[in-house]
């Protein structure tokens, strides 16, 4: 006779357990011990030979699980740090000009201020010619290169950092001195630290007579940034980019602040760097500008970009002169990609055609692999593991609070958690709603957003989604601290709440050899569910709070019974009933 049903259990199994896995009522697998001439509760455990023999009179084929094995951690791809830093001989590294981004609030002058440097630059001969912009150029000053990325604003930086990419060794931040500290100040300020790049600040329009310095320095004093002029350690420079006013004094700035961060690379290996911008030109194609940040990129080279590849067949530099090579720090705009790479995807050069193609099919079949099991994103739950497997260094944490004096009590708390190893590190504190520009620095910084009394906007919520990033929010302080402390131990379990999905009344009580005692239910409410929870209520007391062991309409086993409609039921451990008790069927929901 064949077998009815095959179940895989484990070596060794409760009663409870084994039931559930047969579906059948644990007291039918206790009956059948008893004629083994075994005495067993529902809690005890059987092994697997016992359960077999159980298993094989009741018309179960049962079979030894196989051994849990841990599925192969997905390949990462290799970061870009990765590729810059890892395998590198000391040996073979060579200084390399810093890349610097300039960042500010709008109209503050970034776009000018780039112009400006560009500008002065301009060698004679080259005067009157090509200014291109192709999202990044490269000067020299004293000898000495620096390469601009020329795409202003932190939208694009952030942008890019959520790619993994990080192009920036320096930042620029620009204010305008008759304007001050603004939001996107604040904004970029924070996005520097999380990116730890060392700062310059410019203060820029100084030729304007409502330009004041001083207060400036002062509202970035207030900010923890102490100016150099003030005993600080952060060198400003006060410019006007509109008068070209001081531009020298702030490259020299620069290069002394880089010099002090022995930027350096390969320049004799495959080339790999990150893609600053890519547009489809009518007349000539694909063109991308790609910043190399370590080996040398020459004309003939076969390129991978995530999962497209191609030869390079031209390069132009920053002024649309034919180059023949690109080395560390160089941006050029390659000629010969089959499609438009996105700003932030990161490059390397391979061997050939065939190796580039392997390894393009492979990304793709690993993103399809992916996008059917979406990646679990950064949670506060899982803060404490991740830490534990070495992904974390500390619990970055976006902290919006509806006023200011609430914000202060919550850092000072926030700050003393933790212990020497794992911390919480707040990369914003800020007063107002959660806003899209929050989303896109936790995106970018694998932070976690909590929110004290204030709310998610409409596109910032839609955003954390894609980005998938954990917002939390509270109104209550002592639970946030709470919440904070227990993820930073481990100690975080998610909140559940029980959601109430229907009710049945018991009509009758049937008793069936096999089975028991099975009650007759007419369902008044809602629908009952095979597998939900289930409370049995006798007046006002709860006799019983567990799970079903059947759910049948006539001989059926079915899963679920709608409002209106009879159906015959079982729960586990509990067959004690009486009519004119109703049965509540309830999940048990996340809501943490
Ligand atoms: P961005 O939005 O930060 O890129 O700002 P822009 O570079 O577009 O500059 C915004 C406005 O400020 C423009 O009208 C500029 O001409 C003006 N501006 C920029 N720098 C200076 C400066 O040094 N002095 C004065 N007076 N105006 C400036």
């Amino acid at each position: 006779m064949s077998k009815e049903k095959t179940i895989e259990i484990p070596e060794v199994i409760t009663i409870r357990d084994l039931a559930e896995i047969m579906e059948i009522s644990p007291i039918d697998i206790i009956k059948q011990l008893m004629n083994l001439g075994i005495m067993a509760n529902i809690n005890q455990q059987v092994d697997f030979e016992t359960a077999a023999i159980v298993g094989a009179e009741m018309d179960f084929d049962i079979q030894l699980e196989k051994p849990f094995v841990p599925e192969e951690k997905e390949a990462a791809p290799k970061t870009l740090r990765q590729y810059l830093y890892d395998d590198q001989d000391p040996q073979n590294l060579e200084p390399r000009p810093p890349v610097v981004t300039v960042l500010g609030h709008v109209d503050h002058g970034k776009t000018k201020l780039l112009d400006a440097i560009r500008n002065t630059n301009v060698q004679e001969g080259e005067a009157g010619g090509i200014t291109q912009r192709i999202g990044a150029y490269q000067i020299s000053v004293n000898n000495k290169k620096i390469t601009f990325v020329d795409t202003p604003g932190h939208k694009a930086f952030t942008a890019m950092r959520a790619r993994g990419a990080q192009v920036t060794d320096l930042a620029i931040l620009v204010i305008a001195a008759d304007d001050g500290v603004m939001p996107q100040t604040r904004e970029a300020i924070d996005h520097v630290r999380a990116a730890q790049v060392p700062m310059i600040i410019a203060l820029n329009k100084m030729d304007l007579p409502t330009a004041r310095p001083e207060q400036i320095k002062q509202q970035l004093a207030d900010l923890d940034l102490l100016v150099d002029d003030w005993g600080g350690e952060v060198i400003c420079v006060q410019v006007s980019a509109k008068m070209r006013t001081n531009i020298e004094e702030l490259l020299e700035n620069i290069l002394l602040v880089a010099e002090l961060e022995e930027l350096k690379a390969n320049p004799n290996c495959q080339a790999v760097g990150t893609v600053i911008e890519g547009q489809l030109n009518r007349s000539r194609g694909v063109l991308a500008t790609l910043l190399v940040q370590n080996g040398t990129l020459h004309q003939g080279d076969i390129l991978l970009i995530g999962e497209t590849y191609g030869r390079v067949r031209a390069m132009h530099d920053d002024k649309g002169q034919r180059v023949k090579q690109a080395p560390p720090s160089f941006p050029v705009v390659v000629m010969g990609l089959p499609t438009v790479p996105t700003a932030g995807d990161i490059f390397e050069v391979v061997n050939d055609e065939q190796s580039a193609r392997t390894i393009a099919e492979e990304r793709t079949a690993e993103r399809e692999r992916r996008e059917t099991k979406p990646r679990p994103r950064l949670s506060l739950e899982d803060i404490y593991e991740r830490f534990q497997a070495g992904e974390i260094k500390e619990l970055n944490v976006i902290l919006k609070a509806d006023i200011q004096g609430t914000l202060e009590p919550i850092v000072d708390s926030l700050e003393q958690l933790g212990n020497e190893d794992l911390k919480i590190n707040i990369l914003r504190r800020d007063t107002g709603n959660i806003t899209e520009s929050d989303i896109m620095l936790a995106s970018a910084s694998q932070a976690i957003i909590v929110g004290f009394d204030v709310s998610v906007d409409p596109t910032a919520r839609k955003t954390a989604i894609a980005e998938r990033v954990d917002i939390r929010l509270y109104n209550i302080i002592y639970k946030l601290i709470e919440d904070m402390d227990k993820a930073l131990k481990g100690l975080l379990e998610p909140e559940f709440q029980d959601l109430i999905i229907g009710h049945a009344q018991v009509r009758a009580v049937f008793r069936i050899s096999r089975v028991g005692r099975v009650a007759g239910l007419y369902v008044t409410d809602g629908i009952a569910n095979r597998n939900a929870q289930v409370r049995v209520h006798r007046g006002d007391k709860i006799l019983f709070d567990g799970k079903l062991s059947s759910l049948k309409r006539f001989t059926e086993d079915v899963k679920e019974v709608r409002t209106g409609f009879e159906c015959g039921a079982t729960v586990e451990g509990f067959n004690n009933f009486k009519e004119g008790d109703i049965l509540e069927f309830y999940q048990k929901e996340q809501v943490s």
